[in-house]
């Protein structure tokens, strides 16, 4: 006897508009179902073809045998004292990423932070992330697919003055930029009216520097960006950043300008700079980075530096960081500190860890430590 295996199905999560209608016509069917099935998805959260009423019964029927809405599962969700919320989500092959939701302007706007790769082969010295190294991409239902679920258990809605997920930032576990991909269909459906509808001020991509996608990403897409700058200098970059070493600050700031010289909408980049203690926190550091961005519209936000075990790296000090603050608005630059980690989990943003699975841990012990956690 031959054993038969189900045909898979299509997953429509992940598909762009164009790709969901390239879908409805190989079927047979018209264009138009393309946009009534992705406002189902993404509007309502819904997943059950069964629950698409304005199909028919026998589209509805045929969609259920040879297609499926399939997202990532949820291992674990909770909300913290300041009413951010955290999840952590199984994607396939047994691998978890982090996904948090950030509260601010009193509720008004609410902020997810999405996750590109398992890992990160990029491997910055002061990120946990990349200590990690590089497990996988994630696909572009499961990248969209943290969107979804964050919105479906915030309580998905049709009105978009009510939308769960008011801003998207590329922030979590991995580069975007090496996973370009699948990252770009993920962010045309964070921007399409059927998908979540979010301007493209309000989804930003952050990026350490690669250079020739950041190019392309310019010619494709429209959307905020954010660079991980950490150094001035090329040598203390490098040692920060090893990308650095292929695409040095000068030719990252060069595609920088032209990216905003594509863009209609974005019109200054933001740069991150995250503060490590007498690495990059001194008056000599705030000069080099005023001076290097002086032809750049930019804002800086200054991360202080949330360490993990074994970093060899160490947060500074509150004092420190707002003296750096000041040197950099001595010359010009209002740099906002974003809160830190120990305040909460507002910073976790910028350092999910993930947790890669680690097989010989039992999954109990798993989801305990992370519930103590988020705590
Ligand atoms: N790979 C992309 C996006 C993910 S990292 C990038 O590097 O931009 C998101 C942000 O968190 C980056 O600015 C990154 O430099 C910062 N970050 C990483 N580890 C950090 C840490 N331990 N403390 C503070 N910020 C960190
Ligand atoms: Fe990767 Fe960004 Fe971490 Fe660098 S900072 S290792 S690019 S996730």
């Amino acid at each position: 006897m031959t054993a038969t295996t189900a045909p898979q199905r299509t997953n429509l999560l992940g598909m762009t508009r164009q790709e969901m209608e390239a879908f409805f016509l190989s079927i047979g069917e018209k264009k138009f179902r393309a946009a009534q099935v992705m406002k189902w998805i993404h509007h309502e959260g819904c997943d059950d073809f069964a629950a698409m009423t304005n199909l028919s019964k026998a589209l509805r029927q045929r969609l259920g045998e040879t297609a499926e809405v399939r997202g990532p599962s949820v291992v674990y969700e909770g909300t913290s004292s300041d009413g951010t919320r955290k999840w952590v989500i199984e994607v396939e092959n047994g691998s978890y990423v982090e996904m948090v939701l950030i509260p601010a302007d009193n509720g008004k706007r609410r902020t997810l932070c999405v996750s590109s790769q398992v890992g990160c082969s990029l491997d910055c010295s002061f990120c946990s992330t990349g200590k990690q190294g590089f497990q996988r991409n994630l696909t572009s239902a499961e990248i969209i697919g943290q969107v979804w679920v964050a919105s479906r258990s915030a309580g998905a809605r049709r009105d978009s003055s009510q939308r769960p997920v008011t801003n998207v930032v590329m922030m979590g576990m991995g580069e975007p930029l090496m996973n370009y991909d699948n990252v770009v269909p993920a962010m045309k459906l964070m921007l399409d009216d059927n998908g979540y509808g979010l301007s493209k001020r309000r989804v930003t991509l952050s990026t350490s520097g690669v250079v020739p996608m950041l190019d392309r990403l310019g010619d494709e897409l429209d959307v905020s960006l954010a660079i991980s700058l950490h150094a001035a200098n090329d040598t203390l970059r490098s040692e920060l950043v090893p990308l650095n070493r292929k695409y040095n600050i000068q030719t990252l700031l060069d595609a920088c300008r032209r990216y905003l010289d594509k863009s209609d909408s974005a019109r200054m980049v933001t740069i991150e700079y995250t503060v490590i203690k007498d690495v990059n926190d001194q008056q000599q550091h705030a000069i080099e980075l005023a001076e290097v961005l002086k032809d750049l519209p930019c804002k800086i936000n200054l991360i202080p530096f949330n360490p993990f075990p074994h970093s060899g790296y160490e947060t500074p000090s509150r004092n420190q960081v707002m003296r750096f603050q000041r040197w950099l608005d001595e010359l010009g630059h209002t740099a906002p500190i974003r809160s830190t980690r120990g305040d909460d989990i507002d910073a976790a943003c910028g350092q999910l860890v993930g947790r890669v699975k680690d097989r010989t841990r039992r999954h109990e012990r798993y989801i305990q430590s992370i519930q103590l956690d988020a705590d």
